[in-house]
């Protein structure tokens, strides 16, 4: 496959992205000023823009110059759209500002524009983006002093080039960037090494008008990569719509089975699920296709994981409990039911909660669970109902997820295991699934007290 790109010398590239951050036309506006919006507006202030020819939109943040996008094109008459991820590029008036002559542009262009020797990796996928991102960094970290892991997770990609021409930190030899779909929407001047795709599922598809549509803006990273994509072979739909897409010589399908993966001895990492041993695999041969050093897979195998991602909570009064709030999808309720399942102790029980809001889940997928022996379904907060009768799994069934708790607690025995992984958001009740999970490790402690 051509790129465009791929036909200029480095160096030549270099300096058309750097031409492209100092001439775009002003005034800019933010579109969306979360974290990625504010990095965007001190990056465009670092490059040289007045304050005052950057301009703030945000539909829902007092202190944005414009709250109404009528009002913005109308008064601020901006010439650049710096657009948010949370921000959706369908959105009619951004299209329309695009027709119009307007550009379109985003926090990661602006990032890479300041770009020079840093080799980037590039993770995105359904689920397992953020565990595989820092998987990777937890092997990077282990051989570089200088390695940036960010993006979708953590710092914005904006806020390390601002770093980086503030000298506060030093150019990193490799860059890790964990890719929404919304971001891949809108990244030009985005040029990868290496790229993987962890997986694909339904999920997100109220911003996309349909299955296709959303894996087609995950698949456009495949444009986006110089060297190798890989894609994990247990990654759901992932490897029927590569099937279905045609070839490229650049994509690479991983299995944990693979020779050259079982060879790193994977299952001797501190990571408990089969999901997380695809995870591993993904991004120890990420580390292997970069020519990264064997201290970087030991790095990887040794990383304890992501809080609110089947995290180990511990052990108390002879009770496991695991907090894996961040599960929104049915097959990450799935996925980690079984890893809980599979490494109970005899005789032990598990007590999955499921529960908080709904956003047209097909609960109806959780149905398989019905199978699982010694394990009892608690339902909690504003869609346990719908829930409950899409599942058809039987359980009790609870207002708060406090209060289901106190149930589970007043019920579990030493050796069970108490698993979190609700399938709903956390909107119903918690300011975010981190909140969500906080409360659920705050109620174990209390228990351990
Ligand atoms: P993302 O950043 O893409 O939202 P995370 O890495 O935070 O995903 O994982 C979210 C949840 O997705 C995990 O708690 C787990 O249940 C599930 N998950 C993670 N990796 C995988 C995988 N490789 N396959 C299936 N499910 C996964």
């Amino acid at each position: 496959m051509k790129k465009k790109w791929a036909k200029l010398p480095p160096t030549i590239m270099i300096v058309q992205m750097k031409e492209f951050i100092k001439n775009l036309k002003t005034p800019i506006a933010i579109v969306g000023m979360g974290k990625s919006g504010e990095a965007a507006r001190r990056l465009l202030l670092l490059a040289g823009y007045k304050p005052e020819s950057v301009l703030t939109f945000d539909g829902k943040l007092e202190s944005a110059h414009f709250r109404d996008p009528q009002a913005l094109m109308a008064q601020g008459a901006p010439r650049t759209l710096v657009v948010s991820p949370g921000v959706p590029l369908a959105s009619p008036w951004i299209q329309e500002a695009h027709k119009t002559g307007v550009t379109i542009t985003s926090e990661i262009s602006l990032a890479c524009a300041t770009l020079e020797t840093e080799k980037l990796i590039g993770v995105t996928g359904s689920v397992g983006k953020s565990t595989t991102v820092s998987i990777l960094g937890a092997g990077l970290h282990a051989f570089s002093q200088t390695g940036f892991v960010g993006g979708n997770l953590g710092t914005p990609f904006a806020d390390y080039a601002a770093d980086v021409l503030e000298k506060k930190r030093p150019r990193a030899d490799w860059v890790i960037l964990e890719l929404s779909s919304y971001q891949l929407e809108n990244c030009d001047g985005l040029k990868l090494e290496y790229s993987a795709i962890t997986y694909f599922t339904s999920n997100h598809l109220e911003r996309y008008d349909n299955l296709e549509h959303y894996y087609k803006t995950k698949w456009k990273i495949l444009s986006l990569t110089k060297n190798a994509l890989l894609l994990n072979r247990e990654g759901g739909d992932l490897v029927e719509y590569f099937n279905k897409n045609g070839s490229a010589h650049q994509i690479q399908v991983i299995s944990r089975k693979d020779p050259s993966v079982a060879d790193l001895h994977l299952e001797k990492a501190e990571l408990i699920g089969q999901h997380n041993q695809d995870n591993l695999a993904l991004a120890s041969s990420l580390a292997l296709a970069a020519g990264w050093p064997a201290s970087a897979i030991e790095g990887m195998k040794s990383f304890k994981g992501l809080a609110h991602r089947l995290e180990s909570v511990g052990t108390f009064k002879g009770v496991r409990f695991i907090n894996d709030s961040k599960a929104t999808a049915m097959d990450s309720v799935l996925i980690a039911a079984t890893a809980a399942h599979d490494t109970l102790q005899r005789a032990g029980k598990l007590w999955l909660l499921l529960g908080g809001r709904d956003k047209n889940l097909p609960w109806q997928d959780l149905k398989p669970l019905e199978g699982l022996q010694n394990t009892e379904f608690v339902f909690f907060g504003e869609c346990r109902q719908i829930a409950q009768n899409k599942s058809t799994l039987p359980g009790k069934s609870y207002l708060s997820m406090q209060d289901a708790m106190e149930f589970v607690l007043s019920q579990a025995k030493p050796a069970d295991t108490v698993l979190l992984s609700p399938g709903g958001t956390s909107l119903d009740a918690f300011k975010s699934f981190e909140d969500r999970g906080d409360v659920f490790k705050e109620i174990v402690r209390e228990f351990a007290r």
